[in-house]
């Protein structure tokens, strides 16, 4: 059966970005994005002191935008964090949350991961739940145990109304930043998997809930990703910062779309 979701390209801009630089990318991104059809949506993650500049430049407009993690409480005394609610009043729509670099330099559990996903939806963010295996666990076989367990800590807080709100993006840890994707069969092989383990949860959310694939997406292999059954689009590192590497990967999700 074909299914009906809509592709989404979102960047990661990670710790990158300043200013005026920021102002050139989103303004060429917009206008880039403005002329692509609706059914493929675009966002930008940006941080999180540039709350302000992204409100100014994008809301209202084609490209939606959100923020690269979130508090796992909703206020108080902890120094540094942001509140997924601080994020909403600006107008962000989204939130990664389990990103892999948050995984590994500074510990995030399973746990953790849940609770911030349980913050992002409460503020009426989506959450973009970031799952993947290292090579060590890849190739000691262990690729569904770690995202399986990584994907059923969050489920298990949420109800299936609120698990049908997730977006989840598979990112290899291998394939981050490092200019080697997963070929689109590996991908498809975990993202039919993941589908299942929503499925589990609940139908709808397995129905409705987009599956991004990243990890060194590149206009020259998001197409092939992006016609994969399972693959509803793209989680963007590194050609998210140049306004026409990610302009063809998100025309890459239209050529996709229309030929599902
Ligand atoms: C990411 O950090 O989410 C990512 C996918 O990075 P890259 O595209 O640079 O591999």
């Amino acid at each position: 059966m074909a299914n009906q979701r809509a592709k989404l390209v979102v960047g990661n801009w990670k710790m990158h970005g300043r200013l005026a630089d920021n102002k050139v990318l989103l303004q060429a991104v917009s206008q880039g994005a403005g002329a692509l059809p609706q059914q493929v949506g675009v966002g930008v993650c940006v941080p999180c002191p540039y709350l302000a500049q992204a409100q100014v430049l994008l809301n209202g407009g084609r490209v939606g935008w959100g923020v690269q993690d979130v508090s796992a409480h909703a206020q108080g005394a902890f120094t540094g964090e942001v509140a997924a609610q601080m994020a909403a009043e600006f107008g962000a729509s989204y939130a990664i949350v389990g990103h892999s670099e948050r995984r590994a330099y500074h510990l995030e559990s399973v746990e953790l991961v849940a609770t911030k996903t349980v913050r992002a939806l409460e503020a009426g963010l989506t959450p973009i739940v970031c799952v993947g295996e290292t090579l060590d666990q890849r190739e000691a076989g262990a690729t569904e145990s770690v995202i399986g367990m990584q994907i059923d800590a969050v489920l298990a807080k949420l109800s299936a109304d609120d698990a049908a709100r997730l977006v989840v993006a598979y990112e290899p840890v291998w394939a981050i930043g490092t200019g080697r994707s997963a070929s689109a069969e590996q991908a498809q092989a975990v993202h039919a998997f993941l589908r299942a383990r929503l499925a589990a949860k609940s139908e709808a959310a397995a129905a409705r809930v987009a599956l991004l694939y990243g990890g060194s997406v590149k206009p020259d292999n998001a197409e092939s990703l992006f016609r994969q059954q399972d693959i509803d689009g793209g989680l963007i590192g590194g050609a998210s910062l140049k306004h026409v590497d990610f302009l063809a990967i998100c025309q890459a999700a239209v050529t996709a779309n229309a030929m599902r």
